[in-house]
Order: structure tokens, then C-alpha cells, then sequence
């Protein structure tokens, strides 16, 4: 099947919806070099376009755009309701484009098409429609300091905003960072992440078109070593937002301090443990739960709910249920409007999730679902849900990201080895546990160190409430109005009567 092919599978994308060369200073221009990267469909192995890989001289370029718009105030000193309209309508464009921005999601990443489009796609256009109406609502605060003087807090934008983001959930991740970065009045530097820069280049002209003044976000498709590492060491961007795995989110760190203290915000990976007590009244939900959590997205996510931490009492009970589940689901063409599980985002992806399959077996873990590839006629990268039984919290299997759809099952004795367990290791993104015991939920909720905890539920998500994580998933939070905070800095002004 070739690109063409694909691309006329898809409603509303035509080939001229691929954009391959980077948005800088409110229209797509030539790279610097010559020097491109190839774009793979996951679901077939089939390429679908060259990008330019961008590096320093372009991440130069688009940095004095976005420093140049910063600084003429021509968004940054906007007035909020005039901000506020062009991020409106901004949101409203991705919705108008909804069927194709969310075929050229499911063309870079091989995620079914009826998650792109009912999922990721009208939740990024919320999330920029939510920080657009809060634009508004959030001030700055008069401090008690004494009766001759007065002392405004305001709240200012840090200036050029570098946001480098994952493959998994490209559109949402980006507008994760773009809302409330432009609500509050930065310029920004978007990177995608090699696998997916469909949609960010695509919505860089519906920002422009949305009336986003040129300069004002900028995106520069490449790789991570080169445009993510140029941004990262730049001593013109003032603050780096990413996404993705632990190991580069320290780079990020190390760049900062070999350059100007730019701040830094990060959202990592997680084992995330899904504790289920013998108490737990509704084991059919929990296990339909269980299962929504590590196999959807192909477990291509940061929280996914990749540890069963469950009481010896209920074990088989559940392990069953999840099992029933896991066999049922099969990988389908991610471009069938009936397909559920798409598949791995790449063919490294799929050779690092098979290899950590290997690995559970060789620790002396059980496969008791899946364990294999799946569709190999298809020429794309598909593997079975997995379950994995008689797992210890020590394997590899328990500690480390997979980043796709294998579930480890951890069999403990009682409520204090589940929290010890749920607790032993280097990640903290989020939990849930499931019991009819208020105290023991309550407990848990306390003593479990995750940035989210859910009870009797799990992945609940709302723009209103925070996302981000404790220990080594990271720091600083995504959604919400604090999300506010990541790209703004206090100053004091102290007016003497
Ligand atoms: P990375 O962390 O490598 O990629 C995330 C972003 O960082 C991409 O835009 C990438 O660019 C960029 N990047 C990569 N290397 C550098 C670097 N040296 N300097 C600056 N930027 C860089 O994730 P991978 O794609 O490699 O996935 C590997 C593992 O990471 C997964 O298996 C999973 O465990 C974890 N991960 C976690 C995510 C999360 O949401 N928490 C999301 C994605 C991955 P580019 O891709 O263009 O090289």
C-alpha cells in the first residue's frame, strides 16, 4: 500500500495537509540544510513523507521570531479579551479541521481513527478553549505591606517558551503546553517528536489563520539530539516544557545548566500501580478498568496502569477477568472506524515492548495473555495485550517504562505490602486503588507518592483538575490553572505613597 493509497482512505486529508518544512515567523519556510527525516505509518511500514530535520541555524531562526514578537508586545501585551478571541477561534478551527487533523494523527502515530477523532483531536481544541477562557479570570494580588506604600503582585510571561513533546498523544501534548504557555502571553518554540509532526505543523496555520500574530508560535520538526538539544542549550529561550521519557527530561536539566538557568518543567514516565483490595465489591469494573489502562493507546501512556498490585484473596478472581478482556481485544487497520487497539508507534517502539516480553519471561514471569505480535501481515507494528501473572515488584518488568500493552500482575498479602509495593519505585505519576473501605482508600490516597490518585476509578481527567507527577515522573503540572504558573514569574511593584 503506498502513501497515496493511505492518504485516500482518510477523509478531509489531502496530500497537501502534509507539511514537511518548519513554521517560522507565521509561514513555512526552506530549512537550512538539506538533511530530512522519514515519517512511517505504523499500521502498514509504509512511509509517508521526508521532513526536514532541523537544526541549529533553524532553531536560531525561529528563536528570534518567537523573541522578536515577545518583545514588540504585539501578543504579550495583547489585551486579554483580544487574546482571548484569537485563541477562541483558534480552538474553533481545530474543530472545524477535526476529521483532518485527526487522520493525520492517526497517519503518524497508528492510533485507531475513532480515537483520533472522538478522542485526542476535541480534546486538544478544549484544552486551548479552556486556558483561552481564562485568560481573564486569573490576577495578581495586592500583598499586605503597610499603609504608605502599595505592593501590586503581578503575574508576567516568561518570554520565549521551547515546548518539546512526545509521539503518544501528539496533538493533546502539545496543546497541553501551547494553552496556557499563550494564555499567558509567551512566544513558543514547538518541537514534535520525529515520529509525529503532522499535526503540529498543521495547526501552526490554523493558529495563524486564528489571527496568532506571526512569530508567536513557531514549529521546527527534527530530531531530539539536534533541534530538541539546540533548544534546549539556547541562551535565548527562556523556559523548556517537555514531555516524554525520565532519561531525556534529565538532559533537559543538564542543558539548562550548561546555558542560561532556563526553567524547566517536566512530565515523565510512570509504572503506575493499579492496587485492588479483597474488599473491592465490583471486580468486573475494576478489571474493565484495569484493562482500559494499560491497553489503550497500546499502553503508549505516561500513566498508564502498567502494575496489578492485587491482595492474594481476589487474585484469580480478577486476573481472569482482565484476561477475558486482554484475549477478546484484537489489533485492527488503525484506519477502521471499528478498530479499538491500533498499533505501536514504531517499529523501535515494537522491538523495545517485544523485548521487555522476553525479558518478563526470562525473570520467570508468566505470560497468561498475548505475548506476541500481532497482524504481521499487515506489515505494521502490532502486539497482543499482554498479561503477565507471578510478577515480582523487583523485575524488570515491575520497574522499568514498557510504553506498551503489558500488564504486570504483583500478588501481595495485605494492604500495607500493596502501598509498600505501590511505592517501591523511581516513579510517582499516578495510582488507583479499589476497596469499599473508606479509611483504607483514604489511607492510601495519603500515603501513596503519585502527582494523582484515583478511587475506584481510574484515568479520570478533567482540564479543571492537575496532571503531573511526583519522584522521577517529574515536576511541575500540566492542565489546570497552575499549568499558569510553569510559564509566568512573579514580580513585586512597590509604590511608595
Ligand atoms: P523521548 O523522551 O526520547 O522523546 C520525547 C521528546 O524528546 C521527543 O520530541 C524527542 O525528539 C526529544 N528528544 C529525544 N532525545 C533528545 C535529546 N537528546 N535532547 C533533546 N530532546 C530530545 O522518548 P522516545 O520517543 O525515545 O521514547 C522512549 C521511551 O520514553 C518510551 O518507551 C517511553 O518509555 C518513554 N516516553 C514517555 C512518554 C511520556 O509521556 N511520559 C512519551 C514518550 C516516550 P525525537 O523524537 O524527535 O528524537
Amino acid at each position: 500500500m503506498t502513501a497515496q493509497d493511505l492518504i485516500a482512505r482518510l477523509k478531509d486529508v489531502t496530500p497537501s495537509s502534509i507539511k514537511t518544512k518548519p513554521f517560522v515567523d507565521g509561514k513555512f519556510v526552506d530549512p537550512a540544510s538539506d538533511a530530512t527525516f522519514e515519517t512511517i505509518y505504523p499500521g502498514t511500514g509504509t512511509k509517508i513523507a521526508d521532513i526536514a530535520a532541523c537544526g541549529q541555524v533553524d532553531v536560531d531562526r525561529a528563536v528570534a521570531s518567537a523573541r522578536k514578537a515577545f518583545e514588540s508586545g504585539v501578543w504579550s501585551r495583547m489585551a486579554p479579551a483580544d487574546r482571548k478571541r484569537i485563541l477562541t477561534r483558534f480552538s474553533e478551527l481545530m474543530l472545524e479541521h477535526r476529521d483532518e487533523l485527526a487522520g493525520l494523527e492517526t497517519l503518524n502515530v497508528g492510533k485507531p481513527i475513532t480515537r483520533s477523532r472522538n478522542g485526542d483531536i476535541p480534546s486538544a481544541a478544549g484544552c486551548i478553549a479552556w486556558y483561552a477562557d481564562a485568560i481573564d479570570k486569573v490576577y495578581g494580588e495586592v500583598a499586605e505591606t503597610g499603609p504608605d506604600v502599595t505592593t501590586m503582585v503581578v503575574r508576567e510571561p516568561l518570554g520565549v517558551v521551547a515546548a518539546v513533546v512526545p509521539w503518544n498523544y501528539p496533538l493533546s501534548m502539545a496543546c497541553w503546553k501551547l494553552g496556557p504557555a499563550l494564555a499567558t502571553g509567551n512566544s513558543v518554540i514547538l518541537k514534535p517528536a520525529e515520529q509525529s509532526p503532522f499535526t503540529a505543523l498543521r495547526i501552526a496555520e490554523l493558529a495563524l489563520e486564528a489571527g496568532l500574530p506571526p512569530g508567536v508560535l513557531n514549529v521546527v520538526p527534527g530530531l531530539g539530539e539536534a533541534a530538541g538539544k539546540a533548544l534546549g542549550l539556547h541562551m535565548d529561550v527562556d523556559c523548556v516544557t517537555f514531555t516524554g521519557s525520565t532519561e531525556v527530561g534529565k538532559m533537559f536539566l543538564e542543558y539548562s545548566g550548561q546555558s542560561n538557568a532556563k526553567h524547566v518543567s517536566l512530565e515523565l514516565g510512570g509504572k503506575s500501580p493499579q492496587i485492588v483490595l479483597n474488599d473491592c465489591d465490583d471486580l468486573d469494573g475494576a478489571a474493565r478498568a484495569i484493562a482500559a489502562g494499560i491497553f489503550s493507546n497500546s499502553g503508549q501512556v505516561c500513566n498508564a496502569g502498567s502494575r496489578l498490585v492485587v491482595e492474594s484473596g481476589i487474585k484469580d478472581a480478577l486476573l481472569e477477568r482482565v484476561v477475558a478482556i486482554a484475549t477478546d481485544l484484537k489489533a485492527g487497520d488503525p484506519l477502521d472506524e471499528s478498530t479499538q487497539l491500533g498499533s505501536i508507534v514504531s517499529e523501535k517502539q515494537f522491538e523495545r515492548v517485544m523485548s521487555y516480553i522476553d525479558i518478563g519471561k526470562s525473570e520467570g514471569a508468566s505470560v497468561v495473555a498475548g505475548g506476541k505480535a500481532a497482524r504481521p501481515e499487515s506489515g505494521g507494528f502490532f502486539i497482543e495485550p499482554t498479561v503477565f501473572d507471578n510478577v515480582g515488584n523487583g523485575m524488570r518488568i515491575a520497574q522499568e517504562e514498557i510504553f506498551g500493552p503489558v500488564l504486570s500482575a504483583i500478588t501481595v498479602a495485605d494492604f500495607d505490602e500493596a502501598v509498600t509495593v505501590a511505592n517501591d519505585t523511581i516513579y510517582g505519576l499516578s495510582a488507583a486503588i479499589w476497596t469499599r473501605d473508606i479509611r483504607k482508600a483514604h489511607r492510601a490516597a495519603r500515603a501513596i507518592r503519585a502527582g494523582v490518585v484515583w478511587v475506584n476509578c481510574f484515568d479520570r481527567g478533567s482540564m479543571s483538575a492537575p496532571f503531573g507527577g511526583f519522584k522521577q515522573s517529574g515536576f511541575g503540572r500540566d492542565k489546570s490553572l497552575h499549568a499558569m504558573d510553569k510559564y509566568t514569574d512573579w514580580k513585586s511593584i512597590w509604590i511608595a505613597h
